[in-house]
């Protein structure tokens, strides 16, 4: 079945159970699925802009309103929406970072913060990690470090509190804590956090606070937010002085990072349309870590395969090294790496990358605990069709 010409229907959640880390957090619910449809034209939103013509102003429908809601969520005095939780990073490293500054990422940051530095020029430095743990220890000794070699500190801190590769914790509270005795401004990149679990944005001490919308907002992408404290807000949304020169025009309250406005049409609603669940759906972690744990007990049985991530988890996306077990199999399996993916998809499980049977990752977000069961279950089963041992 075709959308239009060459473009397959995609329903692949909608046929399947889907452990792909990137997309479980990001799908959208049936009242996104509507106001998108209604809100698919461009700039869809602006139909009812008026004065002083800027997104987060707009009154119908309550675009204004959502910005304070989502500010609220966060426990942030100013929230915007972003074009993903990348053009916030770019919005603040705009902000504070010149050419040849100091900025710190860790070892497990995301790669669209160092382009984010990059593109203003400054200069990273890596907080390393123990065991795939960022603690404030190795914050404190790495500003140290930065601080002999520059003659000053960082001028601005990226921290994930979730990483993308192994979905462990770090010392968030802690680090931003150090970071503050050296008045260093931290951004928490909170995109796979924000929407999925609580986060209290004072409560972490945090200077700016992003998220991904369509990570986990359950939002299309490209969505997300950048929510910041009141004295920030001022730095980080200022708005445009320019006057031009021949026309003597001026621009108002536009907002030079945000490039005026942002989500213009189906982003923002979907965003909107979704964050009655959203913020709902966060008090429910604890049922989902419960789900996770039940298909990490499954694989920890299967002999030889082993959990990379920290244990026991605090995060439903989870790395897996089977290099013991499952690539075993692979080696003489006559459809070689082929046959996990495939024995999976038979099972109706996508997500995984098809070859894959060394180290890989998968999520369980917002599955139900029969599917959840039914996860572990094929797991185990497909290991034990294949000669491993299981128990
Ligand atoms: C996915 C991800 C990003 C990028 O998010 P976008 O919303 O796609 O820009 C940034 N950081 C981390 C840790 C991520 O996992």
């Amino acid at each position: 079945m075709k959308c239009a010409g060459p473009i397959d229907v995609r329903d692949v959640d909608e046929s399947s159970i889907n452990i792909d880390p990137i997309q479980v957090g990001g799908r959208l619910t049936a009242e996104a699925m509507k106001a998108v449809i209604a809100y698919g034209d461009g700039y869809s939103v602006c139909d009812n802009c008026r004065k002083p013509f800027r997104l987060d102003q707009i009154k119908t429908p309550p675009v204004d309103q959502f910005h304070n809601d989502l500010a609220a969520f966060l426990n942030m005095d100013v929230a915007r929406v972003v074009p993903g939780a990348r053009r916030g990073f770019q919005a603040v490293a705009g902000t504070y970072v010149k050419k040849g500054d100091p900025v710190l990422i860790t070892a497990l940051s995301h790669y669209t913060e160092v382009l984010a530095v990059e593109g203003n020029g400054g200069v990273l430095r890596e907080i390393p990690g123990r065991e795939n743990i960022i603690t404030a220890d190795a914050a404190a000794s790495t500003i140290e470090e930065v601080n002999r070699e520059f003659g000053r500190p960082p001028v601005l801190l990226f921290l994930d509190h979730f990483d993308y590769q192994y979905g462990n914790e770090h010392q968030v509270k802690e680090i931003i804590r150090v970071a503050h005795r050296y008045d260093i401004p931290v951004l928490y990149n909170g995109a796979y956090t924000v929407g999925i679990m609580p986060v209290d944005g004072k409560a972490l001490g945090a200077d700016f606070v992003v998220g991904s919308g369509h990570k986990s907002m359950a939002a299309p992408a490209p969505s997300g937010v950048l929510a910041t404290t009141g004295e920030r807000a001022e730095e980080v949304f200022r708005t445009t002085m320019t006057k031009t020169d021949k026309t003597g025009r001026t621009f108002g309250v536009k907002e030079v990072e945000m490039m005026g406005c942002t989500l213009m049409g189906v982003t923002l609603i979907g965003m909107m349309a979704s964050f009655p669940r959203v913020r709902e759906r966060v008090t429910r972690w604890e049922q989902e870590l419960a789900n996770g744990n039940l298909v990490v007990e499954a694989l920890r049985s299967i002999r030889g395969t082993k959990i990379r991530s920290e244990f026991p988890r605090k995060h439903t996306l989870t790395r897996v090294d089977s290099l013991d077990s499952f690539d075993k199999v692979a080696q003489t399996h006559k459809k070689r790496g082929f046959f996990f993916s495939s024995a999976l998809k038979d099972r109706g499980i996508a997500g995984i990358i098809p070859g894959a049977t060394k180290v890989w990752k998968y999520n369980t977000y917002g599955m139900t605990r029969a599917q959840a069961e039914y996860l572990a279950r094929s797991f185990t089963e497909i290991a034990e069709e294949n000669g491993l041992t299981v128990g």
